[in-house]
């Protein structure tokens, strides 16, 4: 199968920085946030796509999450404060 990488490290990133930092407490993360979240940062970032057997672990991968972790965190930043301003829902 094939999988866009991308969207691990994106996935991950996000749900530690809504969990964990103080600053986005108060911030929704109902499905419909966080999938629009995904959404906008993915689009920022470039895709890498590998192949994959199920279940397989990406610890090979590690080092490309190294290498774009700025990039990735920055565009994640910037997706949770857009959809916080811009909730589709009440
Ligand atoms: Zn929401």
């Amino acid at each position: 199968m094939i999988v866009n990488y991308m969207e691990e490290i994106v996935q991950n990133y996000l749900n530690s920085t809504l969990r964990t930092d103080p600053a986005y407490k108060d911030t929704c993360k109902c499905l419909s946030c966080t999938e629009d979240m995904m959404a906008k940062a993915l689009n920022n970032l470039k895709p890498y796509y590998i192949t994959t057997k199920k279940g397989e672990i990406f610890a090979e991968y590690s080092s490309l999450e190294t290498q774009h972790q700025a990039e990735v965190i920055t565009e994640v930043i910037k997706a949770i404060e857009f959809v916080s301003k811009n909730k589709k829902h009440q």
